[in-house]
């Protein structure tokens, strides 16, 4: 397979990673909807060609393009962004191992660090994203892991990325950042030396709402040795999946770039909105995160979340009022969508300590879609308008 001669995410999106010469000419690729392949002498149970062992030409295709666009060694699909995110975390993990992990991470992710790694006798200690002096004081000798948002959910905050870099390669930690809310067109891990970028391609690289679907992508070392615990552990995407996935993929970055422009926009009007108490957004100049995104990313991506100066109730009322943005869990996709995360992800978590994170039981987070900026201004602005 020639190397891509492809320099922009635009372009890589589009055509990195196809298949040369196509296959029987076709310019999409086709589905592979087989589960084994006729036997051809391998010797290692991993080289088998059989669809859970993720080596089928649908999976294949992924890699090559996942690679591309996060500009790094490897990729590896897998039937869910939390398949990608246990998998990956088990995978370098030892039994006995301990991490260390952002205190306000996506709902499931911070269910199975709580919840379910000291079953398998490893532990994690949760730090502040954004305060790496603080850091140090929870590093363990048995410390092998950290792991990191780019765009943390919900509260969208940017942590100090190159901070994160220095800290796992000062103390051989091997550092992890799911990179969901940001999408490769924004931000590409490997480009300031993260060892993994872990994906729900349930979001923005579908982004059509209509698959789950998640993604290793960083070092070849690491990413090879996942691929044999995925091929055991069973999470592996379907063929009609993968091919709904590339399909997605090649939209990503036109997607990604409007979800960019409404969402700035969106935010400037709620910040100034007077039922608004405040709004978390990286492009926003109030935000603690902004001048690292400005720095790091190359879009502030499309997901916000807000907060209301009358609380609970304001928040239900503004819900109801919407009638743009679809009420429903998830995020990334073409149709605007919006939730409260203390009654969903987050449901799980205290309330107490749901509240020492700041997820309050009134915050809302927007995932803003494809529909006109225009459109989803007014809708919003009805909406609150109804709860002053
Ligand atoms: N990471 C983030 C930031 C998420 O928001 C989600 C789901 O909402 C996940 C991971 C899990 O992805 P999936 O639902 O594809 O397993």
């Amino acid at each position: 397979m020639p190397t891509t001669p492809f320099t922009t995410i635009d372009t890589k999106a589009v055509h990195a990673g196809e298949p040369q010469p196509r296959i029987g000419g076709a310019v999409a690729m086709p589905i592979f909807q087989s589960s084994t392949y006729l036997y051809e002498g391998e010797t290692d149970y991993h080289a088998l060609r059989y669809v859970r062992l993720n080596n089928t030409p649908n999976h294949e295709v992924l890699h090559r393009k996942l690679k591309a666009l996060e500009g790094a060694e490897s990729a590896l699909v897998t039937s869910s962004g939390m398949a990608a995110i246990t998998t990956a975390i088990l995978g370098v993990l030892r039994s006995g191992d301990h991490m260390l992990a952002l205190d306000c991470p996506y709902g499931g992710t911070r269910g199975f660090l709580a919840e379910d790694l000291p079953r398998f006798g490893m532990s994690c200690t949760f730090i502040d994203p954004m305060l790496p002096a603080s850091w140090p004081a929870a590093l363990r000798d048995n410390s092998r892991v950290i792991y990191m948002e780019s765009i943390t959910n919900p509260l969208m905050q940017v942590p100090d990325l190159r901070a994160f870099v220095e800290f796992a390669r000062a103390h051989n930690l091997v550092s992890m950042v799911d990179n969901t809310f940001a999408s490769p067109v924004n931000f590409r891990p490997a480009e300031i030396g993260i060892d993994l970028s872990l994906h729900s391609c349930t979001k923005y690289l579908n982004g059509h709402n209509d698959l789950a679907a998640g993604a290793i992508i960083g070092r070849a070392d690491l990413v090879d040795e996942l691929r044999l615990l995925l091929n055991h552990l069973g999470g592996t995407l379907d063929p009609h999946a993968c091919f709904l996935l590339h399909r997605g993929i090649k939209t990503l970055a036109l997607r990604v770039r409007r979800q960019n422009d409404s969402a700035g926009r969106i935010a400037d009007f709620l910040e100034k909105h007077a039922a608004i108490s405040v709004v978390n957004y990286p492009g926003l100049a109030s935000n603690r995160g902004h001048g690292r995104a400005a720095e790091l990313f190359d879009g502030y991506g499309g997901m916000m979340s807000f907060d209301f100066v009358d609380g609970v109730p304001a928040a239900r009322q503004f819900l109801e009022g919407v009638t743009i943005p679809i009420v429903a869990v998830s995020l990334g996709g073409v149709e605007s969508l919006i939730i409260r995360p203390a009654v969903t992800a987050y449901a799980n978590v205290p309330p107490a300590e749901r509240r020492r994170l700041g997820v309050t039981d009134s915050l809302v987070r927007l995932s803003v879609g494809i529909e006109d900026a225009n459109d989803l201004v007014e809708d919003l602005r009805a909406a609150l308008d109804g709860t002053v």
